[in-house]
């Protein structure tokens, strides 16, 4: 697509709800809609210069040939053999870097279903993206989801780019993946004291509405890493964690990373009887 086209487009959309709709609309709906459609613009631009599907087409099948190999020096009964165990070092190592390639490039979640066989040989990569719930299982409870919803307190209908989830206070919150405390904020609204972390591969994470903070700007933390309490800072309306996803400064649904690692360890722990390497059990 031509973004100068586009570009005019929009302009010319823009110039045709100015004459047709300025009157009814205050100037602070006017305002918001034309943040809404910038937003779009944005979106579109961005998507169409950051990432394209035919390149990570080719990551995919580069990968399966990897992997097909990887398969045929896995069932060789020279397991001792040195050549046999360089070959496969090799093959691991090239697949590592294929899968960190295509994980840069996704723009959400949806895209690693297509991954998931592949994790399934360096699962430890799943440590360094968010890829599992913050808090503990059985200490909390979903009670917002990513989109659009009545904001608690103003009534009004707002996007929520994050997730709820209702635990009690004081319970702890864990880093969802490894990586770099990106910021350590107090504030009276908002997300109230909340903790940012960088993660490799272009994501970010967010922990809002904190009571207690344990990490600092700056500090390297693992995953699972308790980093916080859970509390009701800033706009809250009782005891919940705030939980954001940015991939490639975007805010994501966090959903479908709840139950990524647990997944692909439980395959690997089925299809792998025999250990082979150096394998964590995951949490
Ligand atoms: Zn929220």
């Amino acid at each position: 697509m031509n973004f100068f086209d586009s570009a005019n487009l929009w302009g010319k959309k823009l110039r045709l709800v100015g004459h047709s709709y300025v009157g009814g609309l205050g100037r602070k709906e006017l305002a918001h809609l034309l943040l809404l459609i910038l937003l779009g613009l944005f979106y579109v631009v961005g998507n169409s210069f950051g990432f394209s599907e035919r390149k990570l087409e080719e990551t995919t099948v580069i990968m399966e040939s990897y992997a097909e190999r990887l398969q045929t020096n896995l069932e060789m009964n020279l397991s001792d053999s040195t050549i046999v165990y360089k070959e496969r070092e090799q093959l691991l190592k090239a697949i590592e870097e294929r899968i960190a390639k295509y994980l840069y490039q996704i723009p959400d979640y949806s895209y690693i279903t297509a991954l998931q066989t592949y994790l399934k040989s360096r699962p430890e990569l799943l440590h360094q993206l968010p890829s599992c719930v913050p808090l503990e299982k059985g200490d909390y409870s979903l009670s917002s989801g990513f989109g659009l919803r009545v904001h608690p307190i103003s009534k009004k209908p707002t996007a929520h780019f994050g997730i709820d989830l209702a635990a009690p206070s004081g319970k702890p919150v864990y880093a969802s993946a490894a990586g770099t405390v990106a910021d350590v904020i107090r504030s009276e609204n908002g997300y109230g004291t909340h903790i940012i972390i960088r993660h490799r591969f272009g994501f970010k994470t967010l922990y809002g509405h904190l009571d207690k903070v344990l990490v600092v700007k700056g500090q390297t933390i693992e995953q699972h890493e308790s980093i916080a309490t859970v509390g009701s800072s800033g706009s809250s309306t009782g005891y919940h964690l705030h939980y954001e996803i940015w991939k490639n400064e975007k805010k994501i649904n966090p959903r479908p990373s709840f139950n990524l690692k647990k997944t692909i360890y439980a395959e690997v722990m089925n299809t792998k009887p025999s250990n082979h390497g150096k394998e964590e059990q995951g949490k």
